[in-house]
């Protein structure tokens, strides 16, 4: 399938086409080879006046909180609605084990055979950094194709969270309900960061949850006193809230879905979700320079010839790092500058 039909397999109706085609256009985006690079680039900037009209939707709680039984029951929900829902995963694990557990089909049997949902799992090689750029392109891929309500996975893991929260308009926490007493996740900087926060699993303890919601709820305003910049204290800003529900037995998601539209409408009326956006993507357009600006540095052949010295002079302590960088760069400052000579 060439890029082409790609996009007009992605932006035509029909649901087997335009499945095959976002499948074949994000295993392009997902290779490594120059000129497929090439390629996906020119299919994104084609496809780029398509998307931004989804509500994009970080999920992320530690393994067994519930996040594939919550994200069934809400993807059933709205699909019933008439909504077109895709789920993306990040899981950093994958690219150490090669293979993902986010996203994977059989965790969401019901969504995974709805006509109206598109599950991908989280792609399984490369950086962190590089995992998270190919699910914001797949992202793209699913706006482009209609999807209105896209939702990215995640595991509660600190570099994770950060790359889903920096790739979506809400950032919703699952949590247990016991997990109220135990304010680590406040204090590692994970819910700080959430828009919503749910406590699964309602229906086992309700007082429990009860409980874990208004400590966390008192948490959350202490935080936003102290000025989180996205949770300014002003009456009009999100406030983030807190919700209890059973993903197991479905109560409590159209309350969900209810904050989310509240979300929505409030921070589309104050500029903060279009403001998002655009510190998302010069964010991520920086991240991405650094990442490759530093891949350049390393393949730069004065610098691999001098990195080994380098490197075991800092370990034994014979040179300070800050003088063995100083000395790296000017490695390939100067090829640049004997290079520009010619
Ligand atoms: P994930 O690892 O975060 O995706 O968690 P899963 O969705 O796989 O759920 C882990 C286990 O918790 C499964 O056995 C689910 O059936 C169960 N579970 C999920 N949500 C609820 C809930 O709301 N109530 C109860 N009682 N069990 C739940």
């Amino acid at each position: 399938m060439t890029p082409e039909q790609m996009q007009a397999g992605i932006l035509q109706g029909d649901t087997a086409v335009q499945r095959r085609a976002m499948a074949k256009a994000i295993t392009l985006l997902e290779s490594t080879r120059a000129d497929h690079r090439q390629q996906g680039d020119d299919l994104l900037t084609a496809l780029l006046p398509y998307t931004g009209k989804a509500l994009r939707l970080g999920i992320s709680g530690v393994p067994g909180v519930g996040k594939s039984t919550f994200i069934e029951a809400l993807g059933t929900y709205l699909t019933a609605q008439g909504h077109k829902v895709a789920v993306l995963a990040i899981d950093p694990s994958s690219t150490v084990s090669g293979g993902s557990i986010l996203g994977d089909k059989t965790r969401m049997e019901q969504l995974s055979v709805n006509p109206k949902a598109y599950i991908r799992p989280s792609p399984s090689s490369g950086t962190l950094g590089g995992v998270a750029e190919k699910t914001r392109e797949s992202m793209l891929v699913c706006e482009a194709a209609g999807y209105d309500v896209v939702i990215v996975e995640t595991v509660g893991v600190g570099q994770s969270e950060i790359a889903v929260h920096g790739m979506t308009d809400m950032y919703c926490v699952l949590q247990l309900p016991n997990a109220g007493d135990d304010l680590q996740a406040i204090k590692k900087g994970v819910m700080e960061r959430a828009d919503l926060v749910v406590i699964n699993k309602a229906d086992i303890d309700p007082n429990a949850a009860t409980r874990a919601q208004a400590q966390i709820t008192s948490s959350l305003r202490l935080l936003g006193m102290h000025g989180n910049p996205d949770h300014a204290n002003t009456g009009a800003l999100w406030q983030p809230r807190v919700l209890q529900l059973s993903a197991l037995k479905g109560e409590g998601v159209d309350k969900f879905w209810a904050a989310v539209q509240q979300f929505q409408q409030l921070q589309t009326a104050n500029g903060r979700l279009a403001a998002r956006r655009e510190k998302q993507s010069l964010d991520w357009m920086w991240e991405r320079i650094d990442a490759g600006l530093k891949l350049a540095f390393k393949q730069h052949p004065q610098v691999q010839a001098l990195l080994p010295r380098m490197q075991a002079e800092v370990a034994s302590g014979k040179l300070a790092a800050s003088t063995a960088a100083r000395n790296l760069l000017a490695a390939q400052s100067q090829q640049a500058h004997t290079a520009s000579k010619f």
